[in-house]
């Protein structure tokens, strides 16, 4: 198990944002939480990367429990995010930005990180120099994915990574991402409220829904769920 997280609850004052989320992953698995805005996708990726702090709850990494460790400690446990709203540093170079991405874990070897993202996204090294901001929408969210490769995770936690792209950069968004699975045995867990390209790149998923998981399973019997296909799936 890479993954497994138990009986997560977060509070924002008043506000009970998760009541008990239980969520594995398995070691090369795709797996999706879909589920509409504000339904806790991001607390609950906030949360296991630590940027939030449960209240109760656990966290296992690999079988290790990184409940109370530091962002630091987890992303040297192997687990790295790719934030929600394609945040760069846009006067910052693409070289610059995905060298952010090694600061922790992995400074002494970011010249071979930055090889091996090159390498799976070509156009970011012929765009190297360019300031960010530059950068097309879907460039951004490709250079957001690259430097959190840079610190050479086992798992990457992918928030939201298609809002407001066009249909044809969000396939290309995911089969990067399926490549970087599928070559790369990178662990992958994903947030998205596009249920159907989620379900169609993931091998499972999670369907939360005000705090609460609703509904589990493998992608192909969610793709045929009532609740999926009425809710979900724009039919
Ligand atoms: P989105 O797609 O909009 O990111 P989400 O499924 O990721 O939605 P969360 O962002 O996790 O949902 O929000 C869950 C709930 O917690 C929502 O009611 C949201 O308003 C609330 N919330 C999120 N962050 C905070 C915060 N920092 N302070 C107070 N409430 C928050």
């Amino acid at each position: 198990m890479m993954l497994s997280v138990k009986n997560l609850e977060v509070r924002y004052g008043k506000l009970k944002a998760l009541w008990g989320v239980n969520v594995d992953v398995n070691k090369g698995e795709i797996v999706g939480l879909i589920g509409p805005n504000g339904a806790g996708k991001t607390t609950t990726i906030n949360s296991i990367i630590g940027f939030v702090k449960p209240e109760k709850g656990i966290i296992l990494m690999e079988g290790r429990d990184i409940t109370n460790l530091s962002i630091t400690a987890r992303i040297k446990a192997g687990i790295s995010v790719v934030p929600e709203g394609r945040k760069v540093f846009p006067y910052l170079t693409v070289e610059e930005n995905l060298l952010m991405g090694s600061v922790v874990g992995n400074w002494n070897r970011r010249k071979e990180a930055l090889e091996f993202v090159y390498n799976l996204f070509p156009r970011l090294k012929e765009r190297r120099k360019l300031f960010a901001s530059q950068l097309s929408g879907g460039e951004q969210q490709m250079l957001v994915i690259a430097r959190a490769l840079m610190s050479r995770p086992k798992l990457v936690l992918v928030d939201e990574p298609t809002l407001g792209l066009a249909p044809k950069i969000v396939d290309q968004v995911y089969d990067i991402i399926k490549k970087i699975r599928d070559e790369e045995k990178i662990t992958i867990f994903i947030a998205d409220q596009n249920a159907e390209i989620v379900l169609k790149t993931a091998d499972r998923a999670y369907v939360i829904e005000n705090g609460k998981i609703v509904l589990e399973g493998d992608a192909a019997s969610l793709m045929r769920n009532p609740l999926i296909v009425t809710t979900y799936l724009g039919v």
